[in-house]
């Protein structure tokens, strides 16, 4: 991944260019970064100014209980009658597309106030790693079509506005936000993890947003600018690089810490900050299902890197 790589769609280094010069001549850019899983999408509004700001974050859940509902009704529907419960299939669908347009609404609306959309360049192959190495339990029990169309149609939207930036699917998710060293799952769960260097503890998605936006500076060259965020996307980059072997191999791993996680990138020295003013956990609206102007996430500011 560098400023070379395939990142940019469609009118590409236009769109770069654009980007760099709005920053250049106000000091600020607008991002919003989209993070889609198989059971929530996670939509982040970040600013990158002097530092890089994470200013909202707000996420759309899939009805998942109802959807395994649904399942074990086929089931049966299946060992007693022999044939599916077509009407109760139809219904899971329709949460599914519900939870779809859902999505697709959250990210327009973030897209309005930013000036360009972040989302990880997954094929179909890549998307399936993706949603396996998160999650593989809910990867095998939930349809993966409502995911991708999710992907499509953001991509479609933020194309059509001249806004879309493909990043590279380093697997960057698991990158610790604060000393670049590859993370753990934490106690055993897929959903939080655990820096075996500094001990930082987070929430799996917080970090793959991060990340997602740091990926995206790497894409605009970032790293090549002489400040303060400059040289902490450097090093962003570099741990990535380095650590691209030891994350592959990661994403056959479960919530068990194994071996040959923990190696650390070459700037994993690095000096980087200590987050101050990390954003308290349980701001992530938990069952906050809809949407709609206000059920945002409040705003978080911490000025981290
Ligand atoms: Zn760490």
């Amino acid at each position: 991944m560098g400023p070379g790589a395939p990142g940019v769609s469609g009118s590409g280094a236009d769109l770069r260019q654009r980007l760099l010069r709005k920053y250049a001549e106000k000091g600020l850019l607008v991002m919003t970064v989209v993070d889609v899983n198989v059971d929530d999408v996670i939509v982040a509004l970040f600013e990158v100014r002097l530092l890089l700001h994470l200013m909202r974050r707000s996420r759309t859940w899939r009805n998942t209980g109802k959807l395994l509902f649904v399942r074990r009704v086929n089931r049966m529907s299946m060992r007693v009658y022999g044939r599916p419960a077509t009407s109760w299939l139809r219904y899971a669908k329709n949460l599914d597309n519900d939870w779809v347009n859902k999505s697709v609404a959250l990210v327009k609306r973030f897209m309005a106030r930013s000036s360009v959309v972040v989302i990880e360049d997954l094929d179909p192959q890549r998307l399936r790693e993706k949603l396996r190495s998160k999650d593989p339990e809910k990867a095998y029990l939930f349809s993966t079509w409502p995911v991708a169309k999710i992907l499509r149609r953001i991509r479609a939207v933020a194309e059509r506005a001249g806004k879309l930036l493909v990043v590279p699917p380093n697997y960057t998710s698991s990158i610790c936000i604060k000393c670049l060293t590859l993370m753990e799952h934490d106690e055993g769960k897929w959903s939080r993890l655990r820096c075996p260097k500094c001990g930082f503890r987070e929430d799996r998605d917080h970090v793959a947003v991060w990340n997602l936006a740091k990926s995206a500076l790497v894409v605009l060259g970032f790293h090549y600018l002489d400040t303060y965020l400059g040289r902490s996307i450097k090093a962003y980059k570099e741990a990535v690089d380095a650590l691209t072997p030891a994350l592959t191999r990661a994403l056959s791993q479960g919530p068990e810490p194994g071996p040959g996680v923990s190696e650390e990138g070459g700037e994993a020295s690095s000096p980087e900050p200590s987050l101050s003013s990390r954003p308290a956990r349980g701001d992530l609206g938990e069952g906050a299902n809809e949407p709609s102007s206000d059920d945002d996430l409040g705003s978080q500011r911490g000025p981290v890197q």
